[in-house]
């Protein structure tokens, strides 16, 4: 199993000489197999520009494109990057793009697609040539056959957003990016006159839950892909309910699931390289992350799972 990192960062796209080295581009990452001729790829943010291009010269040559995009969510960064992914223009192409459900009555491929109008972008939906097809995905598993399992699970995010859990020879890789503890969302302040002990106390219970089913969900997992994107005291500075996480959690959380690798991702987009190395050299011990392998995820860079 191949991971390939061609966008670490979040929200916006943010090229420039203080973000050269970890990357400026949105997220996207490649899943390969050696034995698999199947192009994978996890979210169509910026990054995925650079990849539709290597996809053009790769493998192209050696016959149609068969490609499979899963999305984490439809959040701008995640998805501005599908108008200039070369192959949905050659005919031929094949494009699977599976992503959350939505509960409002739009598709995903009408949240998707309504990038491919005039008003955002000069070629139109219709004007696409490679075959493009959607699927919807809820709380679940699906077989994807040659061996390879994935496993959803709604995050906590201001929009559905998916974890994925990839399996395949017995390894298992999953993303848990834009989401943040839960919470209870019920009044926590006794001094507020609307405060109801009872609610507070289910609340409190129904967080705890959804948290603890987080970590079933990347249990065990060979590389977590987890959301970074800011430290704790920046998170508790008036970060809470911005669907994003404190490094700390996702490091504390992965050791307690049992993770053997994590990966810290979806970088603020003022965070420099320099500040990304500080970080580095106060989380990524072994005072902090115990036996677990912590990163912060760089652009360009390659992980081999064995
Ligand atoms: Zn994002
Ligand atoms: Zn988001």
């Amino acid at each position: 199993m191949r991971i390939t990192f061609w966008g670490v960062r979040g929200s916006i796209p943010c090229p420039g000489r203080k973000t050269y080295r970890y990357g400026g581009n949105t997220p996207c990452i490649e899943l390969s197999f050696e034995d698999m001729k199947r192009s994978l790829i996890i979210d169509a943010g910026s990054g995925i520009r650079e990849l539709g291009n290597l996809i053009m010269a790769r493998d192209f040559p050696k016959g149609p494109l068969n490609i499979e995009i899963f999305l984490t969510h439809t959040h701008w960064d995640h998805i501005l990057g599908l108008p200039f992914f070369t192959p949905l223009y050659i005919p031929g192409s094949q494009v699977r793009i599976y992503g959350p459900a939505s509960f409002d009555g739009n598709s995903l491929q009408e949240v998707v697609g309504s990038q491919f109008s005039y008003h955002y972008f000069p070629i139109r939906y219709a004007e696409l040539a490679a075959e493009i097809d959607y699927v919807e995905l809820k709380e679940g598993s699906c077989d994807l056959r040659d061996g390879f399992i994935i496993k959803t699970k709604f995050l906590n995010h201001p929009v559905l957003c998916l974890g994925y859990r990839f399996e395949r020879n017995g390894l298992a890789f999953c993303t848990l990016y834009d989401t943040e503890p839960f919470r209870s969302v019920f009044i926590d302040n006794p001094a507020n006159p609307d405060y109801d002990e009872d609610m507070h106390h289910e609340g409190e219970m129904i967080a705890f839950e959804e948290n603890r089913r987080v970590e079933e969900f990347i249990s065990g997992a060979d590389i977590v892909i987890y959301d970074g994107q800011y430290t704790l005291k920046e998170y508790q500075s008036g970060k809470v309910g911005w669907g994003h996480s404190p490094c700390e959690y996702a490091i504390a959380a992965a050791a307690r699931a049992g993770v053997k690798r994590l990966c810290l991702f979806h970088h603020d987009p003022l965070r420099t390289d320099d500040e990304l190395d500080q970080l580095t050299e106060v989380l990524c011990t072994p005072h902090i992350s115990g036996s677990m392998n912590v990163f912060f995820a760089k652009e360009g860079t390659s992980i081999n799972i064995t």
